[in-house]
C-alpha cells in the first residue's frame, strides 16, 4: 500500500499489528461539544485565492509550503494549541461553512490546550498531582483516549514511546516554552530516582471514569502524541461539515485531505537546513517529524534533545529527524518520537513493529535514509533524492499473522 494513495481506515487500530491489547479507539477523533474558555485568541487570515504556488522548500528548511497544482479558491486561518500555530486550509468550500468550522476549531483547541497541557495547571497537571497523592480521580473529555492510545504505543515501542514518563521530561526542564533550556542537566541520583520506580502507563487502573495510579512516579505528559491528536481532531470536524478538501499544518506537522493525483497536497519535510524533499500526499495522509534541533538544553557546548529515552532517563542521540507519513496524526506524531528514541540501530525494526511503511530519517552525520515505500512520494532533485538510501523494512514482530 503506498499511503497518501489511498483511502484510509477510519479506526486506526483496525489494521495495525497488536499484541496482547484488544483496545479499539473508534471514539478517538470524535467531536466534543464540551463549550471551551478563552484561552487562547486565533488569528483568522482569510486567503480568497491563494494561486499557484511555487514549491521550493530551500529557502524554508523548517517551514511547509502548502501547494496544489490546480488553482482552486482556498481559505485558511490560523489558530494557536501547545505552542504551536496552527494553519487550517481548506478548498472547494464557501466562506460561511469554513466560517462556522473555524469557529468551532478555536473552541475545541481552547479544550485541548486546556485539557492536555503537561505544565499549565489544568486537568492534566490536577491528574498528575492525583497520581503522586495516590487519589483516585474521575475524568471525562480526551484524556481517557490518550492514556489508551499511548498505552498501546508503550507497548508496541517496549517502553521507547513513554507517556508516563513526563517526571524525566519536567526533570530535564523541558517544561517550558523558552527554548534552549539552559539549566544545568539533573543529576544521574535524581534520574535513577524516577527509573527505580517505573513508571508506565500500565501503572493507571480505570475504573468506569475513575482513575487511580498505582504507581505515584506516573506523570502523563502528552507532548509526543497531543498535537497529532489534535490535528486528527481538527480534521474529523472539517469532515463531519462536509469539508473533503482541508490541509491543517502545525507548524510543519500536518495531517491533510482530499488531495487528488491531479491535485496532489505537497509539503516540505521538516529538517535541518540544507534537507530539501518535499513530499506530495494524494489524498489522504499525515505527516509528522520529530527532531533534535529545535527544542533542546544546551550546556557547555553540549545538546541535549527534549526526547528522553524513558528506560535511561537520557535524551535522545543519533538521530537528527524522524519523518514519518500514516494515516493519522496522533499515531504519525507518537511514532515519530518513538522512532527518535529507537534511534540509528533500532528505527527499522521499531517501525515494522508498529506498521508503519513511510519513514524518512536524517542520522546525525547527515545521512538520509529512508523506506522504499517512501519513494514514489518524495519530491526533490534528482541528486538529492540518489544521495538517499533506501531501505525495506524488516518485518513487524507483533503481527497477528
Ligand atoms: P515530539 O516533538 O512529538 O517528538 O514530542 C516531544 C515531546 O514528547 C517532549 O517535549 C515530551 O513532552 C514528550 N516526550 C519526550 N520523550 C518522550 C518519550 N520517550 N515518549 C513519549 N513522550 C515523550
Ligand atoms: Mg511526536
Amino acid at each position: 500500500m503506498v499511503l497518501g494513495r489511498t483511502v484510509f481506515p477510519f479506526n486506526p487500530l483496525a489494521e495495525r499489528p497488536k499484541r496482547h491489547l484488544q483496545t479499539r479507539f473508534q471514539n478517538a477523533v470524535s467531536l466534543n461539544s464540551r463549550q471551551a474558555i478563552s484561552v487562547v485568541e486565533p488569528v483568522f487570515v482569510h486567503n480568497g485565492s491563494m494561486g499557484i504556488r511555487a514549491f521550493w522548500i530551500a529557502l524554508l528548511a523548517l517551514a511547509v509550503i502548502a501547494s496544489c497544482s490546480v488553482r482552486q479558491p482556498e481559505i485558511s486561518a490560523r489558530f494557536y494549541v501547545f505552542g504551536t500555530l496552527v494553519d487550517v486550509l481548506v478548498r472547494d468550500t464557501d466562506q460561511a461553512t469554513a466560517d462556522a468550522a473555524f469557529a468551532e476549531i478555536q473552541q475545541q483547541l481552547q479544550a485541548l490546550h486546556r485539557d492536555l497541557h503537561a505544565w499549565e495547571p489544568g486537568p492534566l497537571t490536577r491528574l498528575n498531582q492525583a497520581f503522586s497523592l495516590g487519589r483516585t480521580v474521575t475524568l471525562g473529555g480526551d484524556i481517557p483516549i490518550l492514556i489508551e492510545m499511548s498505552r498501546w504505543m508503550e507497548e508496541m515501542t517496549e517502553g521507547r514511546f513513554n507517556a508516563a514518563a513526563g517526571a524525566l521530561v519536567a526533570l530535564w526542564g523541558f517544561h517550558t516554552s523558552e527554548f534552549p533550556v539552559s539549566s544545568p542537566p539533573p543529576t544521574e541520583y535524581d534520574i535513577r530516582r524516577i527509573l527505580m520506580m517505573g513508571p508506565s502507563t500500565f501503572d493507571i487502573h480505570a475504573d468506569g471514569q475513575t482513575f487511580s495510579s498505582g504507581n505515584p512516579a506516573v506523570q502523563l505528559d502528552f507532548g509526543g502524541i497531543a498535537k497529532g491528536f489534535a490535528v486528527d481532531r481538527i480534521i474529523a470536524l472539517l469532515e463531519s461539515r462536509g469539508i473533503d478538501q482541508c490541509m491543517v499544518n502545525a507548524g510543519g506537522d500536518l495531517r491533510a485531505v482530499g488531495g487528488s493525483n491531479r491535485s496532489p497536497w505537497r509539503v516540505g519535510i521538516r529538517g535541518p537546513e540544507g534537507v530539501q524533499v518535499g513530499i506530495e500526499l494524494a489524498g489522504r495522509g499525515a505527516v509528522f517529524t520529530s527532531g533534535s534541533s529545535e527544542r533542546y538544553l544546551e550546556q557547555e557546548g553540549q545538546r541535549f534533545p527534549h526526547i528522553i529515552d524513558p528506560r535511561t532517563g537520557q535524551p535522545v542521540s543519533g538521530l537528527v529527524s524522524v519523518t514519518v507519513v500514516s494515516d493519522e496524526g496522533w499515531f504519525a506524531d507518537a511514532a515519530a518520537t518513538a522512532l527518535m528514541v529507537a534511534g540509528p540501530d533500532e528505527w527499522q525494526q521499531v517501525a515494522a513493529d508498529l506498521g508503519l511503511e513511510s519513514v524518512l530519517v536524517i542520522e546525525q552525520d547527515g545521512n538520509v535514509i529512508a523506506t522504499q515505500v517512501m519513494a514514489p512520494l518524495l519530491i526533490a532533485e534528482q541528486k538529492v533524492i540518489s544521495a538517499i538510501r533506501f531501505v525495506t523494512l524488516p518485518a513487524g514482530r507483533f503481527s497477528e499473522g
